[in-house]
């Protein structure tokens, strides 16, 4: 077995050690003997990113964001959409969560018109929400991690969140929602980097990306008592 998993834009777009989640990625696949190759996909290339089985975007500030704008349009945010409506495996934080929707206007009112891949839209405002925070998603995962964004993002009608606020902000700071979940495409605002902080997501973004691309995959458990012990002290801080 092979996983292709592609890191779109890490020279520009990587907060808080989000790139985290992509050695996370490789390290799960190897401790199982998984073979996994990763391809950076920086402005300026041209990529079919249909052709991976794991996509990664990472967060960037408005000034990141808007650098990486030409470059989406001049063909990659057709790829993108490509590849999330084909199902392929999609994690997106923060800025690039953002990039999926239709558009940001930030707080000083320029508007950077985004992929609109995904029917919802985002706001900035001058008061940043930051913070340790958590949620729960549909699988009743808790998941934990931190987040700091200008943006306030509102979700079209049938566009479901990712998860549910327990404590922080989420999406808007108001509605509870947290990120956005379509098809195999998972966008939050979860840095942490998210990952090594939830290895059951982690571990249930590989079996998806596993069971599109062969049939009958059943995931080998790891042992993640070190990242439970992890994630009880760093939860006992702020829940
Ligand atoms: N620039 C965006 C905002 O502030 C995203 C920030 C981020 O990726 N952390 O809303």
């Amino acid at each position: 077995m092979n996983l292709r998993i592609a890191h779109l834009y890490p020279d520009m777009l990587n907060l808080y050690g989000d790139s985290g989640n992509v050695l996370c990625l490789q390290k799960r696949l190897e401790w199982r003997g998984i073979d996994n190759n990763t391809n950076r996909i920086n402005a300026g290339d041209v990529a079919n990113l249909s052709d991976y089985d794991i996509i990664f975007i990472g967060g960037g500030q408005d000034f990141e964001q808007s650098l990486i704008l030409d470059d989406l349009s001049k063909g990659m945010d057709v790829s993108l959409k490509k590849a999330v409506e084909n199902g392929v495996v999609i994690l997106a934080v923060c800025g690039g969560f953002q990039l999926l929707g239709k558009y940001y206007k930030t707080h000083t009112g320029d508007i950077m018109e985004f992929t609109n891949i995904l029917d919802f839209y985002t706001v900035g405002k001058e008061k940043r929400l930051i913070g340790n925070y958590a949620f729960k998603t549909s699988e009743k995962m808790e998941i934990i991690g931190f987040e700091n964004h200008s943006g306030r993002t509102y979700l079209g009608k049938g566009l479901k969140p990712f998860g549910k606020i327990i404590k922080g902000s989420g999406n808007n700071g108001r509605d509870r929602t947290e990120g956005v979940r379509y098809k195999n495409t998972f966008g939050t605002y979860c840095h942490g980097p998210i990952l090594p902080k939830n290895p059951q997501f982690a571990d249930m973004l590989i079996e998806k990306a596993l069971k599109r691309k062969y049939k009958d995959v059943k995931l080998e458990k790891l042992d993640n008592s070190i990242e439970i012990l992890a994630r009880k002290q760093v939860r006992g801080m702020y829940i």
